[in-house]
């Protein structure tokens, strides 16, 4: 006979009480698991911006009290009975990434699933498909969850099926802490080059905002597809000099060393401009720096998001007669079942060393990584749940 798990479960979640407030550890309830639903075990979970747009406030739709969190590692320990994926055992290690609406054209052909219909509310909205929640607060008050299908901020999450990327096998401890970023920030970065904007040798390409978006990007430029001239641009030396030993042909720092970050550009590139220009930071001077760069018939790549109401200034003219083309492109447009393990692949095989720009807190330090975080002294911070 087959046995499920009793609810409620009894939990803890690192949840954001109020719009402002800071990340606070809770005990939560787990009312119930839908058919359609896993729960996991979390071990990990990497901190990503739109985890801090949950916690300012700046995320349209959500109920408060909240729990955020998009890059998540573990282990299953629960499967609904109409879960599709019936290789999926429970123990597997499996890392998390967003969710889709399983019905439209993009997602029937999974062409990729980032052109969902639903893309923005279903991930961003922190409730399940159907508006509803499966948490409460010890005293019954609901609980929103279910951020981009997973939670990740909690030692045990309801996450969505189209959420789970398996692991090919039980992964060691350290894995899970150093690929629970794939599922957002680290195949963003990569995806833009890979999937969508796919230089060849000897393109050239700028990246904008060295995070882990940005080192992502520049891994897959330079390691993954030899791009021979990848320029970093940044604020903070010590990133740019690690971009150097990423591969990073050419580096400027937009902040003390060059005040024409445009101007340098094109001398790098003996005034032609890039092919590829990719902008991380979602700062309006920035995307407008982007698109100036660039070369004849060149494409720019916008990845961060910018903050409600940016506006920028365009020359309409020079963009078409240069025939420029500017994108938005999210979660690097992958089906993360099938691109994350390639890149754990090019991992493996030394060309995605996400190893050097990771470290683990644990949560009580929360507060301590994201400052890290913030001031450049670290890339990328992963929390032990
Ligand atoms: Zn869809
Ligand atoms: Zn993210």
């Amino acid at each position: 006979m087959k046995t499920g798990p009793t609810f409620p479960i009894e939990t803890e979640a690192l949840l954001v009480p109020s719009p402002g407030s800071r990340f606070t550890i809770t005990p939560v309830l787990i009312q119930n698991l839908r058919p359609d639903e896993l729960l996991v075990e979390i071990q990990y979970s990497g901190l990503c911006h739109t985890d801090f747009l949950l916690r300012t406030g700046h995320l349209p739709n959500v109920t408060y009290p909240c729990i955020p969190g998009h890059e998540g590692s573990g282990k299953i320990l629960a499967i609904g009975p109409t879960v599709r994926d019936r290789t999926l055992s429970i123990g597997d290690s499996v890392l998390l990434s967003f969710t889709s609406c399983d019905k439209c054209h993009h997602c029937s052909a999974q062409s990729p699933t980032t052109k969902c219909k639903l893309m923005p509310p279903l991930n961003l909205s922190c409730a399940r498909h159907d508006g509803t929640t499966g948490y409460t607060a010890l005293d019954g008050t609901p609980v929103s969850g279910h951020f981009f299908g997973q939670s990740s901020f909690a030692k045990i999450a309801v996450v969505h099926e189209l959420s789970i990327v398996k692991l090919p096998q039980v992964m060691k401890e350290e894995e899970m802490a150093l690929y629970a970023p794939m599922g957002c920030g680290y195949q963003t970065g990569a995806g833009t080059i890979m999937n969508v904007l796919k230089p060849s040798k000897t393109d050239k390409v700028v990246i904008f905002g060295m995070g882990s978006v940005g080192f992502a990007a520049l891994m897959a430029a330079s390691q993954i597809l030899e791009v021979e001239t990848v320029i970093a641009v940044d604020l903070v030396q010590g990133k740019l000099t690690l971009a150097r030993e990423f591969g990073a042909t050419y580096t400027i720092n937009a902040g003390t060393e060059v005040k024409d970050t445009v101007g340098e550009i094109m001398k790098i590139t003996g005034g032609k401009g890039v092919d590829f220009a990719v902008d991380t930071t979602g700062v309006g001077k920035v995307v407008q720096d982007m698109i100036a760069c660039l070369g004849q018939g060149g494409t720019a790549a916008s990845v961060g998001a910018p903050p409600p109401g940016v506006k920028i200034e365009v020359d309409a003219g020079t963009f078409f007669a240069m025939s420029k083309k500017w994108i938005g492109v999210v979660e690097g447009e992958v089906w993360p079942v099938e691109f994350i393990p390639r890149l754990i692949q090019a991992h493996k095989e030394g060309k995605f060393p996400v190893d050097r720009i990771s470290k683990v807190y644990p949560v009580m330090d929360i507060e301590r990584a994201i400052a890290d975080m913030e001031s450049g002294k670290i890339i990328k911070a992963v929390v032990k749940f």
